[in-house]
């Protein structure tokens, strides 16, 4: 088999040339970085991992209306996406105080923010992802206006979404990260979700318990990642094992 071009490497994901024009195969790779890279380790199982759950919080929001890059999953580490043009920014959303913000403003990790509250930070690993104002983004030319509108729109209907799904199997979906792409149309532009929606990338707390079932139990060394993330993809029923073709409806009367 001809081998396929790699477009980019990053710290969890492999990006290689699609089979169509327009389109990328995103592979899931093991890998764990935290700390800009500081941190470093293999978890085996978390690329097969992400690449379900990815799968099921994107197409579940395309289902919905709200637009993703994804098209479908391929493989157990990887799917087919909808190339787009990143924004250089990370979107944050925070519906309770941890990491950063708690760490910056005094607020004890847990306390329930008035309201959920939308933070942008500016890619780019040398600086360590700075975070940025609105003013930024607009005078250096990251995003428009509109595309801020656009983007804060975007960040809060993926919030009530993941929310409701969260909680539905008693995870607290406490804040998150994500990344958007313009895609072209002709002279038609419009903003979707990117990149991966995944326990990496979120921050999710057992409902009773406060237990952290996301990356901090890598980042901060609370016990074994892979058996987290498999509890988070247990719950919402998207294990490979759980994916049993159904059979056909059967009259009972
Ligand atoms: O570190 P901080 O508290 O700002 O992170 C907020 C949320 O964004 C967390 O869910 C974290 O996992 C996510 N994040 C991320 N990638 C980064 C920075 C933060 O996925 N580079």
């Amino acid at each position: 088999m001809a081998r396929r071009k790699k477009i980019y490497e990053g710290k969890a994901k492999i990006l290689y040339e699609g089979p169509e024009p327009g389109t990328i195969v995103q592979y899931f790779k093991d890998d764990a970085t935290a700390f800009n890279a500081e941190k470093r380790d293999v978890i085996e199982g978390k690329g097969v991992l992400n690449n379900r759950l990815s799968e099921y919080f994107m197409s579940g929001l395309n289902d919905i209306g709200v637009p993703t890059h994804f098209i479908k999953r391929i493989n157990m580490r990887e799917q087919l996406v909808r190339s787009v043009e990143i924004i250089p920014l990370e979107v944050v959303v925070r519906n309770t105080a941890a990491g950063s913000i708690s760490k910056r403003l005094g607020i004890a990790e847990g306390t329930a923010l008035p309201r959920p509250i939308v933070e942008f930070y500016y890619k780019d690993d040398a600086l360590g992802d700075p975070m940025v104002s609105e003013e930024h983004i607009i005078a250096f030319g990251w995003a428009s206006q509109q595309d801020m509108d656009d983007m804060v729109a975007l960040a809060l209907r993926v919030n009530d979404f993941l929310s409701g799904i969260m909680m539905g199997v008693g995870i607290k979906l406490v804040d998150f990260k994500i990344e958007i792409g313009r895609i072209w149309e002709g002279d038609f532009m419009r903003l979707v979700v990117a990149d991966e929606i995944s326990p990496d990338c979120c921050r999710l707390w057992d409902a009773k318990t406060g237990q952290k079932l996301d990356k901090d139990v890598f980042r901060r060394d609370l016990g074994n990642l892979a058996d987290a993330y498999t509890e988070v993809a247990r719950r919402l029923g998207v294990l490979p094992e759980n994916n049993v073709p159904r059979g056909k409806p059967t009259l009972i009367n």
